[in-house]
């Protein structure tokens, strides 16, 4: 008889998938294609259901004999010959949050897009809490989604942030609420085409019926035609129309229009969040909770009192009268443009730089020259950076060698009205292992700073 599960990859999703299984008396392995080791409980969990950790691809072959299904990591694409071979043997190929789905029964409130799914996926995980039931915020945020769901009740609500990868290889999954943010080109080492990338995301709805609801933003104009392609309702968002029906802008304030329902949920300045992304994540979480049955009031409370998730326009501390922000989750260009048109009134202290990705830096230089007063730069790319950065007419730019320079020479420029921002445009790597720590070292440095 074959009923092993292999669980492929031994990421926190691929060791949560396997503890869950393990946990439900079912013999699963765990494998990984190079060597790695586990925790001594999960190896013993594993061993009490004649299971375990199988690593290395010489031993795989044997490992599919003794299967049917195998569950994957969100890191392990599904065009690799070991997933092939699996399939072509006819096992059962599903991703962890198909897994998750088929073990829970429960309400989903699933979100992805390109940009903006951690802090989305947090508002809503904040404003489900206000919810009578239990609730849990799981998936791509960092923590397995089979794991979240255990203890939850089938009344319950969950907060799923997907990427593309984990919706490669879903099957029934069918969330309550599936909200789509934006799509921009991201990824396409793994999915070759934006068509493939759209496809996989799409996926987050396809088996979605009709007393459900897609939420889509309208003002991508990719998304937007996504309407057609749901069988569940539609509610759109949006910053820039006055929807019919949906949840949109107006003078500054959050509004809901839906059938019956026609609120102002509260004003964009009782928020901390700004800047014109979060707006968007706002309005998307607002369609999420809206459609999860949080009272309009208790939507209110939570965004007057959310805070930016860690590393991303993080406020950091007012330093003689000039705020500090970390966002160090900015490793790419795109999301550099988003944080300097998020301080309207400019005069930035921008830090940049970092480990070069190499992109080109044409846009972000010009609204460099625009918005910043001083840019500092560090790291790899400093070079290239001043270069583009000259390019573009930028006229105060300070090149510095260490990332505690960096600090200590914005405190010294640094005067009301100014802000300084930490937005690197670049990965880490060159200094730290990775954006985390970056981040929380900036805010030692800044809490360190003389007053
Ligand atoms: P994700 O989880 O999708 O990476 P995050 O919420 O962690 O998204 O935000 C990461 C960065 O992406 C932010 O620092 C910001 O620069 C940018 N960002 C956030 N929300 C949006 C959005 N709605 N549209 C475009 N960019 C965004």
């Amino acid at each position: 008889m074959m009923s092993a599960t292999i669980v492929y990859g031994v990421g926190i999703s691929g060791r949560g998938a396997a503890e869950v299984l393990a946990r439900k008396g079912q013999q699963v392995f765990l494998y990984n294609d190079t060597e790695c080791t586990i925790p001594e409980e999960l190896a013993q969990s594993l061993a009490a259901v004649n299971g375990g950790l199988v690593c290395g691809k010489e031993n795989y072959p044997a490992l599919l004999e003794k299967s049917d299904r195998v569950v994957l990591s969100p890191g392990v694409p599904c065009d690799i010959p070991t997933v092939i071979e699996a399939e072509k043997q006819g096992k059962e190929v599903i991703s962890e949050v198909e897994l998750g789905y088929r073990m829970y029964g429960g309400h989903i409130a699933a979100i992805t897009g390109t940009n903006g799914k951690t802090t989305t996926t947090s508002i809503v995980g904040a404003m489900l809490e206000r919810l009578e039931v239990p609730s849990a915020v799981g998936g791509n945020i960092g923590a397995a989604m089979s794991k979240e769901v255990e203890n939850l009740p089938k009344d319950g609500w969950l907060a799923l942030e997907l990427s593309s990868f984990q919706l490669e290889k879903v099957a029934t999954f069918a969330p309550d609420i599936a909200c789509m943010l934006n799509l921009t080109p991201d990824h396409m080492e793994r999915h070759y085409t934006m068509e493939a990338y759209g496809a996989a995301k799409q996926r987050i709805f396809t088996q979605q019926s009709a007393e459900q609801v897609t939420v889509l933003n309208y003002d991508d104009p990719e998304v937007r035609t996504w309407g057609e392609k749901t069988k569940a309702q539609v509610c759109y968002f949006s910053r820039k129309v006055k929807l019919d029906q949906g949840v949109y802008m107006q003078d500054g304030n959050f509004v809901i229009k839906w059938k019956d329902t026609e609120a102002v949920v509260c004003n964009i300045k009782d928020a901390q969040l700004f800047g014109g992304h979060n707006e968007e994540n706002i309005l998307a979480a607002i369609c999420c909770g809206f459609f999860a049955g949080v009272s309009i009031e208790d939507m209110a409370d939570v965004l007057r009192k959310f805070k930016a998730v860690e590393h991303r326009i993080e406020y950091v501390e007012t330093v003689k009268g000039v705020p500090y922000y970390n966002d160090s989750k900015a490793t790419n260009t795109d999301s550099v443009i988003k944080a300097l048109e998020a301080f309207e009134n400019g005069h930035i202290i921008l830090l940049a730089g970092g480990h070069d990705k190499m992109t080109p830096l044409e846009d972000m230089m010009n609204l460099v020259k625009t918005k910043v007063d001083v840019l500092i730069l560090l790291g790899e790319a400093k070079e290239r950076f001043n270069e583009a950065a000259i390019a573009a007419g930028v006229e105060n730019i300070v090149i510095v060698q260490s990332f505690k320079e960096a600090v200590e020479k914005a405190y010294e420029l640094a005067h009301e009205p100014q802000v300084v921002l930490l937005s690197p445009a670049c990965s880490s790597y060159d200094m730290f292992n990775n954006y985390p720590e970056r981040g929380r070292t900036f805010k030692a440095l800044v809490r360190a700073l003389p007053r």
